[in-house]
């Protein structure tokens, strides 16, 4: 009896499959399916709870919100970020202040949890919406995310 049972779940089981397959095959007209990547690279935008990697932004004075307090630092379980940090003169006050030379992200290290982002006091990070990260060398997975000439911008604090 239970090899005819067997045989009425596998094929039960089988039909189920396929009415799903084939409601996707009839409605596939309707373009709700299918994204033409990569021929809407232009066009593609990612939902907005997409981790693509861990990005800095900068605004158009190529200023950008990171103070170097090293809390994302600290919070990455892994050793994803490297702030490798220096003390300047803060224009304001003429005292010394630290700053971020270098915001180091290893890409191909990174679980995307979330957590230097969570703890950043400043917003100073955020996630980007790149996805297309396949490299031949490892090494350029390796970034830096403030950019060159970048600064804090006034008014930021810890
Ligand atoms: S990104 Fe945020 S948490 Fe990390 S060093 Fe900069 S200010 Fe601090
Ligand atoms: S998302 Fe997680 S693993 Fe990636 S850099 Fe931030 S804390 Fe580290």
């Amino acid at each position: 009896m239970s090899y005819f049972s067997e045989i009425y779940n596998g094929i039960k089981t089988l039909l189920t499959g396929m009415s799903v397959t084939g409601k996707y095959f009839l409605n596939a007209r309707k373009g709700v399916i299918t994204q033409q990547y990569p021929d809407n690279r232009e066009t593609l935008k990612m939902f907005d709870r997409f981790r693509g990697e861990v990005i800095m932004p900068h605004d158009d004075q190529n200023e950008h919100r990171c103070t170097g307090c090293q809390k994302c630092e600290i919070a990455c379980p892994n050793g994803t970020i490297e702030i490798i940090w220096d003390r300047g003169i803060d224009e304001e006050t003429g005292k010394k202040k630290k700053k971020i030379d270098q915001f180091v992200y290893h890409l191909s290290l990174c679980t995307m949890c979330g957590l230097c982002i969570d703890v950043c006091p400043t917003d100073a990070i955020e996630w980007g919406q790149n996805f297309e990260n396949s490299v031949f060398d490892r090494t350029h997975l390796t970034r830096v995310l403030n950019k060159p000439g970048s600064k804090l911008a006034p008014g930021v604090e810890d």
